[in-house]
């Protein structure tokens, strides 16, 4: 059993799509054991995305992630890291496999509807970063 971060992304809760991002979850046997809906601040943001800081595209990806409220999770399951990497799709939904969350929601490279960590340390981290213990009921 593994523990993992999933955000979705404002692009997503503005267009109504959170109830059909978590299915993909449940339908492949990954359980929400913690969730808020929350506005980023701009330090949260910039903080969460300090590993892209040098990245020319950082400036934009802190603008957006504050443009509307996010669905932060922690998802449990078998695998849940790589297996919530999977059904997420690519960064670019314009390559992202068929029936993945970001091949059929994302609106761009940067609006790409969902957020997941990208290995077991960097879950443990990302989800420290937004829940307490007591907050994730199993
Ligand atoms: P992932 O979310 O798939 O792990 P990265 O960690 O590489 O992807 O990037 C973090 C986020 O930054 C992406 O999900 C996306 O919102 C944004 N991003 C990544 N690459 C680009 C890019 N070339 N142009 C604009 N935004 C990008
Ligand atoms: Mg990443």
């Amino acid at each position: 059993m593994e523990r993992t971060l999933s955000i979705i992304k404002p692009d997503a809760t503005k267009r109504n799509l959170i109830g059909k991002i978590i299915a993909k979850f449940e339908e492949n046997n990954l359980r929400v054991v913690a969730m808020k809906k929350i506005f980023l601040s701009r330090e949260q943001a910039e903080k969460f995305y300090e590993v892209h800081k040098e990245r020319p595209f950082y400036p934009t990806l802190v603008e957006f992630m504050i443009s509307g409220p996010v669905v932060v999770q922690v998802l449990e399951g078998e695998n849940a890291v790589a297996k919530n990497r999977a059904i997420m799709g690519a960064t670019n939904p314009a390559v992202a496999d068929k029936g993945t969350i970001r091949a059929e929601f994302a609106e761009s490279v940067e609006a790409n509807s969902v957020h997941g960590s990208d290995s077991l340390e960097n879950a443990a981290n990302e989800i420290k970063f937004f829940f307490s213990d007591i907050e994730i009921v199993g």
